[in-house]
């Protein structure tokens, strides 16, 4: 049995593998040379103490203990396995395709967009102002929402499925071993594409099919039972449908409401992304900048409660970029991304607020279960209205925004294809510019430094989470009223991020192969 053993160090002690190896071969009383193989089982930064600590669990292999086996996994040839259609190739589809052939089926997967090499060109082409691809941007596309991003890890939901196989399946698939000890695991968007694009060839080496450029836009229901989905004029036969499209699928959820599948309208959360120099927050979190040579980029999580609305911070990328996540030329939507060092001179975070079924009440006459959507769609096209005719950005600075003042010029960004000055408080619905101002003013008086002009918001942060659920039972995860349709990951309302839309896949490919499939 290896020896566990934990650590707590100095930033500067951390970064050198031979002092930590001299101390943990001094704390076990042993000679260093004795140390056959160490690895880190948990690593943390403690940045409450000043000077900042790292926390790390080392196990320890000595004389001729056994080394760990690497990771791996042997998918079976599925080539002669029961077809199952699955729809958006994102976390969700990625996963439940994984798992699908483990328990011997055959997925096939339909993806509206471009393979990550073709999508690649996409995103470029829209950080150059040259117009959107309306299937394969920053939402649509190979690998999903999660491809372009910071790859953050973290998932609140790791009792429903086996967390640490899904990051054993990304180190397999070529993420770095670091994810399986990181307390705040993260991948970079410069290695997210690879990894994704190994994923395919898993599949597709066992005998899965993946087709890109394919957007489903029927679903085909007889007697309340799944038989097949069209492409437009093309009919593609089906005994099962996982639905894996993400939340930012408008046409899905439109085309299921008019078809007359049940949909449930449900609570979400929009706000403002805020950009600070990287820097700036490094002083604040670490106390200062003295060992910021040893540490990573700094991150923070913020919440509050403002007139008993949560306000919070979401998806914070410290050393990272913001990026324009639109899906339709005429909205602006914005989120963000890091490369693996997270080296940009600047953090962005999302910053939401509440939203709950009475704010947009006055659209469910009209718009019913999809009134949620509408709500957010306007705000997306207001943000829009406030920049220019293209992927610009509306923005304020952050202490502008809360004072409630306009912006005379704006800092520079991140953000490549460039922001507008624009009073956002006057254009947010009231009650998201409130609650936003006071959070920004709870977290002020909390880090000091932080409310500040050097800091901006940019317009709008509204594809944080899903406001349309696709009802499923909650055994046999099918459509309550259609049967082998499997609703699953973040656009059906049961996930949110990358891990948790993985999970959920896994666990539909789980029911799947439990159902009475014919
Ligand atoms: C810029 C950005 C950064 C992010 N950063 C993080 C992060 O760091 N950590 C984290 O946990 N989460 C992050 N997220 C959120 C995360 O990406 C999503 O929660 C996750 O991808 C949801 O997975 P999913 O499989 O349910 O849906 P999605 O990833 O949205 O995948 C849905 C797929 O379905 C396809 N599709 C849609 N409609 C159709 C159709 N009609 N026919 C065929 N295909 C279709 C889409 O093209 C897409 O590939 C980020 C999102 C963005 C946009």
């Amino acid at each position: 049995m290896p020896q566990t053993l934990q650590l707590v160090l100095t930033p500067q002690q951390a970064v050198s593998e031979k002092t930590v190896l001299d101390m943990a071969a001094r704390q076990l009383r042993i000679g260093r040379e004795r140390i056959a193989f160490s690895r880190v089982v948990k690593r943390s930064v403690d940045a409450r103490k000043n000077p900042p600590k790292v926390n790390l669990t080392l196990e320890l292999f000595i004389d001729d203990e056994q080394k760990p086996a690497e990771v791996h996994f042997d998918y079976p040839d599925v080539t002669n396995g029961k077809e199952i259609v699955i729809v958006g190739s994102g976390p969700a589809g990625l996963f439940a395709a994984l798992r699908l052939m483990e328990h011997g089926f055959r997925p096939i997967l339909f993806e509206r967009g471009n393979n990550v090499e073709e999508r690649k060109r996409d995103v470029a082409q829209l950080n150059r102002n040259k117009g959107l691809n309306p299937d394969s941007n920053y939402a649509f596309g190979e690998g999903g929402a999660g491809t372009f991003s910071d790859g953050k890890l973290f998932t609140r939901s790791k009792k429903r499925g086996d967390y640490n196989k899904a990051l054993q399946t990304l180190v397999f698939h070529g993420a770095s071993p670091e994810i399986l000890y990181e307390a705040h695991p993260h991948i970079g968007t410069d290695r997210l594409p690879r990894i994704i694009e190994n994923i395919r060839k898993t599949i597709e080496s066992c005998g899965g099919k993946v087709h890109f450029g394919k957007r489903i836009t029927a679903i085909d229901i007889k007697d309340g039972r799944v038989c097949g989905v069209r492409c437009g004029d093309e009919r593609i036969e089906a005994r099962a449908v996982i639905l894996a499209t993400g939340h930012s699928s408008r046409d899905i959820y439109t085309m299921l409401h008019k078809s007359g599948v049940r949909l449930e309208a449900k609570p979400f959360a929009m706000g403002v992304r805020v950009e600070h120099p990287q820097e700036l927050i490094d002083r604040i979190q670490y106390h200062s900048l003295e060992f910021r040579n040893y540490l990573p980029a700094a991150a923070y999580t913020l919440t509050a409660q403002v007139g008993g609305r949560g306000v919070y911070s979401f998806c914070m990328c410290p050393g990272g970029v913001i990026v324009p996540a639109l899906t339709s030329s005429d909205e602006s939507v914005v989120n963000g991304m890091s490369s693996s060092s997270r080296g940009s001179r600047w953090a962005n975070s999302g910053i939401v607020t509440e939203i709950r079924l009475d704010d947009f009440g006055h659209l469910r006459q009209k718009y019913g279960e999809l009134a949620g959507l509408r709500f957010q769609q306007e705000l997306e096209q207001a943000a829009r209205a406030n920049a220019e005719d293209n992927q610009t950005a509306p923005a304020q600075r952050l202490a502008d925004f809360v004072a409630g003042r306009k912006s005379l010029s704006l800092p520079r960004t991140s953000y490549v294809p460039g922001t507008v000055a624009s009073e956002i408080n006057t254009w947010l619905p009231s009650f998201m510019t409130e609650a936003l101002q006071g959070g920004f003013r709870t977290w002020g008086t909390r880090m000091r430094g932080f409310l500040t002009n050097e800091a901006q918001v940019l317009g709008v942060e509204s594809r944080t989470s899903s406001p349309v659920r696709i009802p499923r039972d909650p055994v046999t995860l099918q459509h309550p009223e259609v049967e082998f349709l499997y609703p699953a990951g973040e656009g059906a309302g049961y996930a949110g991020g990358i891990i948790s839309a993985a999970l959920d896949g896994e666990r539909i490919a789980d029911a799947l192969a439990e159902s009475k499939l014919p």
